[in-house]
């Protein structure tokens, strides 16, 4: 986030702004949605929407110059029924492949799932494209996905993709995106681990999960966040740098220059280090940390 929050919401009242100043890894809680609805008079898909210029400030879009801003709600709720908002933005990268690209849609997708909540809704500020209807597709919590793409316009993205591809369609159906865990707040010792349990690996059957150490030691974990139609998906390692980038590390589009000391990758089975989902996730270490350190442990059984 390059502007500050008064420049953002002009016209919020200062306590307002401090609520937002609490957003953590990309997700403002329960609580805190409630106190702004409250303090600014609004309802849930108000601020849902109202909320797209902050996800807006996390975009890096050098290639493109396309700023794309999404802010998920959550599925989970608290007793009074408000639920966690998320932020997504797309992030571009000048210096590796352009097939890193990160879209706002898988962005915030990754947020969700480290936080252990899964995608009911979506404000959007551009219609989705392809490729991430199909990552929405497996990453909902029902049967239909609500995309709010403008202050009067919403679509079910069931009509924007009709007969989805699915696990099913890969005979592998009991893949399901992780759901429940969390990974906000664990202690470094415990990232790793825990991160190998959100891996959702339908395509390639190749989990893998990362722990990201900065110079600065702060770590962030990541996890395979496949698609059943695979191109969607992230690497362990993209999904890393989003968290990273929502907790406010200063991350820009030329990777190797960001001050990274050490990715841990872990994986199962004997040839583990041959697996898709290793390489994904270690071909970009090596291109933005080209002397970084590189650490593969195994899974436990
Ligand atoms: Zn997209």
């Amino acid at each position: 986030m390059t502007q500050p929050l008064n420049a953002l919401f002009p016209d919020w009242p200062n306590e307002a702004l401090d609520i937002l100043s609490t957003i953590h890894v990309g997700q403002l809680p329960t609580a805190e949605v409630r106190a702004l609805c409250d303090l600014l008079n609004i309802n849930v898909g108000q601020l849902q929407r109202q909320l797209l210029p902050l996800a807006e400030s996390y975009t890096i879009a050098p290639l493109s110059q396309f700023i794309v801003g999404v802010v998920a709600m959550g599925s989970k709720h608290d007793a009074s029924g408000y639920p966690n908002l998320y932020l997504g933005a797309n992030i571009e990268f000048t210096d590796v492949g352009m097939n890193y690209t990160i879209h706002a849609e898988q962005s915030v997708t990754a947020i969700v799932s480290a936080h252990g909540d899964k995608i009911s809704s979506l404000a959007l500020n551009a219609t989705p494209c392809g490729m991430c209807r199909q990552l929405l597709h497996e990453h909902k919590t029902i049967t239909h996905l609500p995309l709010s793409i403008s202050d009067t316009e919403v679509i079910e993205l069931s009509e924007l993709l009709p007969r989805a591809f699915s696990p099913e369609d890969l005979n592998k159906s009991a893949y399901q995106p992780p759901y429940g865990l969390s990974l906000n707040r664990l202690s470094d010792d415990e990232l790793l681990a825990t991160a190998f349990r959100f891996s959702y690996a339908p395509y390639s059957e190749h989990p893998v999960a990362c722990v990201l150490e900065m110079a600065s030691g702060k770590q962030y974990p990541g996890f395979s966040l496949e698609s059943a139609a695979y191109n969607p998906g992230l690497s362990a390692l993209s999904v890393a740098l989003i968290l990273a980038h929502f907790s406010g590390e200063p991350l820009s589009n030329r990777m190797s220059e960001v001050a990274f000391k050490r990715l841990t990758v872990m994986v199962k089975g004997q040839s583990a280090t041959e697996s898709v989902g290793y390489l994904e996730a270690t071909l970009l270490w090596q291109q933005i940390a080209p002397e970084g350190e590189l650490v593969t442990v195994s899974a436990p059984d």
